[in-house]
């Protein structure tokens, strides 16, 4: 591979890298986290828990060191808990994040190869293109308009312009222009660099800055949460102090009793568990979604992605497999089939249905030669396979020539490429200036028709050039475009004496048309079932494509994205004022030549309308549209590094049925948060109302301090634990998106959780009193209360695992065997709380007898029968 231009006085590449010893590592230092001890304390920082506390101390002072050690252990054992998932949530995410490789373009042994950039050494050859990171700190030997975004280093965000021209050695490190440092992101451009350092040796390692700080555990759900824990903390005051303010006066218990009383309802009212199980919940979704190929780079897209509206989308690559080929090829007089498959350079032309050979139709090596030079791939030979290295569009072209019977080499050599305007999106071609050994000079221009046919004067016409029929090709191009082929014309120009190439010198036009190739890129067979889940979902899909208008919308009929289809392109949105481009926002599903800036302005105008947006995008200057989306959704292969860190998910294989599988396990991690907060939240309220219902008719506590904190504890870490890791719904895509703006607990989360509160409430107090008028002993009696209490939950937690579908019935137990093993935990535990006389001693219990068993099976059994009949009803009315 050649350089594209090496500028007067600059050293040919070295062509073996040196492998000093003393190198640095290429990689950075890990930034510092948060030690173990710090990470420990962190989970006593907690309001509820200075609650709980200070509780512990005023039992000690009140002299029951019993209660007193309880509490104490309690939150010590909450907070080891807390720390141990933390700690695994933590590296899951970390391990994730260690997923999304770095990936550097160098040159080794004479040949272009991508490489993971930690193992860049000095010496090496680097390449860089507009989007990518820069590996390492490179002395620049080669540039083309190449500029540079250095804040990260400098702090100045507009992108440095680069050269090759040596600076002052006392220059500040903003103006070294002939350097590009490790970190910063190419802004536009092209370029080539010699590696000078690696790792903590470059100038970004040296000030140890965090590339990608490490992101707390906070999304807007737990945020929501705290805010929640903290009014809860008042609530629990409140009550406490009117539940010992009333006991003391209007029943006469004693200070100390009432103290332990309200201490209990302090108790009974925290949910302590909750925090972790949400973080736990958020973490397992992000597993479950790089299982998927969707990789978080932000964990509140977790919770974004279940309330996505509207998916705006990449054509090429996402709904389309990338694997280009060419299939047709119009020239002036002839329009040519091409057989063969993928990339392999096998196979033929025909013309009119009979097989045409290049040798007799000359114009086919015309074209082929003008798409083998203006191009920036390579295929190589592995075994049987063909790979590519480089742009798919440009591996077909490669492909096309090899059939057309040219040899790369020899063309390269016959035409040596002196400089080149590479490809983007903004202008949609790429030229490149070469010159022949006998002092000719030819400018090869290849892109978009409508951008290369705007710059032609000529048409390449039996042998000669003709005045170009502008209408004509319009006509041949369009039934193409309706296949869903993708559009390229390719053109030339001979010019005098020319040294580098400048745009000017290209867009003065004068070109010649030589022909323009049909290239197949089918949808991907998963993308076309994934769309119908998204529309069944009531998400709707956007093609937003830099690709021709018949193109777009025949891959977008492919697919299936909407039925009719409504199609315009960035030239027809362009002239719209704001109401209109809004309108056409909300109307059109494929949005075909529309550019970065089509894309932010799209964003913007969806969600003014109150959508939820994930858009997709690879190029560096889709970085605006992907921050501005709700979720930013970068392509991992294809994408560049700057559309990488403005995403918030990304994909791993740039496939559109990830989006749909990351927003389904989004909405399934929202769903167990929500059935982990319906489920705990009833056994805290069944135990206050309890505590309160004792106090307002002035009866004997009917559980402790100490026995709520044990029912807190275990059903915590078994039961509710169990429901961060319960599997999605099935039916989950088949209901409409959340509303973003909707709080947690919605009215008929509400609902539900009074419901069996109240029930909680009626079984334990009912229980408790039923055993005392039997005759049994006030440790028996509260015994029989907690294990009403467990067995409602264990009873509880089926209900929940199903908000409104039937708990039991097909399919509704499938996925339970964390529910089951939770239970089975909890039963050994509840065994050893009741019978264990270490236990019984420490919680004050006796064992019920038979008869209470009996009634506590009974009370679980018609727990369980009023919620389904609730759910049944609830159905019916369409709730
Ligand atoms: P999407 O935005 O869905 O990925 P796309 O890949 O078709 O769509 P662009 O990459 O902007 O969008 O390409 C737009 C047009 O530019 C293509 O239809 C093609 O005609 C032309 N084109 C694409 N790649 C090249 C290239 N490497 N050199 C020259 N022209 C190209």
């Amino acid at each position: 591979m050649t350089l594209a231009r090496r500028p007067h006085g600059t050293q040919p590449a070295p062509s073996t890298r040196l492998t000093s010893s003393a190198q640095a590592p290429a990689a950075l230092p890990p930034p510092a986290g948060r030690g173990p001890l710090q990470r420990m304390l962190a989970q006593f920082n907690n309001v509820l828990i200075y609650v709980l506390l200070g509780a512990a101390a005023i039992t000690a002072l009140l002299g029951h060191m019993v209660d007193s050690g309880v509490i104490a252990g309690v939150v010590v054992i909450n907070a080891l808990i807390g720390f141990v998932q933390e700690g695994k949530a933590e590296r899951a995410l970390d391990a994730i994040r260690a997923m999304l490789p770095f990936q550097a373009q160098v040159l080794r042994e004479g040949r272009r190869e991508e490489l993971d950039a930690r193992q860049l050494v000095p010496g090496d050859i680097v390449f860089l293109a507009s989007g990518d990171r820069v590996p390492a700190d490179l002395r620049l030997l080669d540039v083309h308009n190449l500029r540079i975004e250095e804040a990260a280093l400098t702090g100045e965000s507009v992108p440095a312009d680069k050269q090759v021209a040596p600076v002052d050695s006392a220059a500040a490190l903003g103006d070294r222009a002939c350097m590009a440092y490790s970190g910063t992101l190419v802004a536009c451009g092209q370029g080539t660099g010699l590696v000078v350092a690696t790792g903590a040796a470059t100038e970004i390692g040296r000030i140890s800055a965090m590339l990608d700080a490490v992101e707390p555990l906070a999304t807007p759900l737990l945020r929501q949460l705290a805010l929640f824990s903290r009014r809860l903390t008042l609530v629990t005051l409140l009550f406490a102090g009117f539940a010992f303010a009333f006991g003391t006066l209007v029943h006469d218990y004693s200070a100390a009793e009432m103290f332990l009383a309200a201490v209990g309802l302090a108790v009974a009212l925290i949910p302590e568990g909750l925090p972790a199980i949400m973080t736990i919940a958020l973490a397992i979704g992000v597993e479950r979604m790089a299982r998927r190929n969707a990789i978080i780079r932000r964990l509140h897209a977790v919770e974004t992605l279940g309330s996505v509206t509207v998916i705006c989308t990449d054509k090429t690559g996402t709904l389309t497999r990338n694997e280009m080929t060419v299939r047709r090829v119009l020239a002036a007089q002839a329009d040519f089939v091409v057989s063969g498959v993928g990339y392999a350079p096998r196979g033929g032309f025909a013309l009119d249905g009979a097989e045409a050979s290049p040798a007799q139709h000359p114009v086919l090596a015309g074209i082929a030669r003008a798409a083998l030079l203006c191009n920036d791939a390579a295929l190589a030979r592995a075994g049987d396979a063909w790979c590519l290295a480089g742009d798919p569009t440009e591996g077909a072209l490669v492909s096309f020539a090899l059939k057309a019977g040219l040899s790369e080499h020899a063309e390269r050599a016959a035409l040596p490429r002196v400089d080149a305007i590479p490809f983007e999106s903004e202008h949609r071609f790429m030229a490149t200036l070469h010159h022949d050994h006998a002092g000719g000079h030819d400018i090869f221009l290849k892109g978009a028709p409508e951008a290369v046919i705007a710059l032609c004067q000529w048409q390449l016409d039996g042998g000669g050039q003709r005045p170009l029929d502008a209408a004509a090709w319009q006509r041949r191009m369009e039934g193409a475009a309706a296949g869903g082929l993708r559009l390229l014309a390719v053109a030339h120009r001979r010019v005098p004496a020319l040294a580098e190439l400048r745009m000017d010198t290209v867009t003065a036009g004068q070109f010649t048309l030589l022909g323009v190739l049909g290239l197949e890129d089918p949808p991907r067979d998963e993308a076309v079932a994934a769309v119908a889940r998204c529309r069944a979902a009531g998400i709707r899909i956007k093609m937003i494509t830099g690709d021709h208008l018949a193109t777009a919308r025949a891959i977008g009929e492919q697919v299936g994205l909407a039925l009719p289809l409504s199609a315009c392109t960035g030239a027809e949105l362009a002239g719209l004022d704001d109401a209109g481009f809004a309108a056409a926002a909300a109307a059109n599903d494929v949005f075909a030549r529309a550019s970065p800036e089509d894309k932010l302005r799209l964003v913007t105008a969806l969600q003014e309308r109150g959508e939820v947006i994930a858009m997709t995008g690879d190029g560096v200057n889709d970085a605006p549209a992907l921050k501005q989306a709700d979720v930013g959704v970068a392509m991992g292969a294809k994408g560049t590094e700057a559309a990488k860190e403005s995403a918030e998910m990304v994909l791993a294989d740039d496939n559109f049925a990830t989006i749909t599988a990351a927003i389904e396990e989004g909405r399934g991690v929202y769903d167990n948060i929500r059935k982990a907060i319906v489920f705990i939240l009833p056994t805290n309220g069944g135990e206050a109302g309890m505590l309160l219902v004792a106090i307002m008719l002035g009866l004997t506590m009917p559980i402790t301090p100490v026995q709520i904190l044990w029912i807190n504890m275990v059903t915590a870490v078994t039961l509710a634990l169990a429901l961060a890791f319960e599997a999605t719904e099935l039916g989950v895509m088949a209901r409409p998106p959340r509303d973003p703006a909707a709080p947690v607990l919605t009215g008929f989360l509400v609902w539900r959780i009074a419901l069996v509160t109240t029930l909680m409430v009626a079984g334990g107090m009912g229980m408790f009193l039923w055993e005392l008028r039997q005759g049994a002993s006030l440790e028996a009696a509260r015994c029989a209360a907690v294990n009403a209490i467990v067995i409602g939950e264990i009873v509880y937690l089926f209900n929940v695992r199903r908000l409104s579908a039937p708990a039991l019935g097909r399919g509704a137990l499938a996925g339970s065997r964390s529910a089951f093993a939770a239970v089975a935990v909890l039963v050994v535990l509840q065994l050893l709380f009741t019978y264990l006389p270490a236990m019984q001693q420490l919680f004050g219990t006796a064992p019920p007898g038979a008869g209470a068993w009996l009634r506590i099976a009974g009370f679980g059994i018609v727990l369980f029968a009023v919620v389904e009949l609730e759910k049944a009803w609830l159905r019916r009315a369409g709730g």
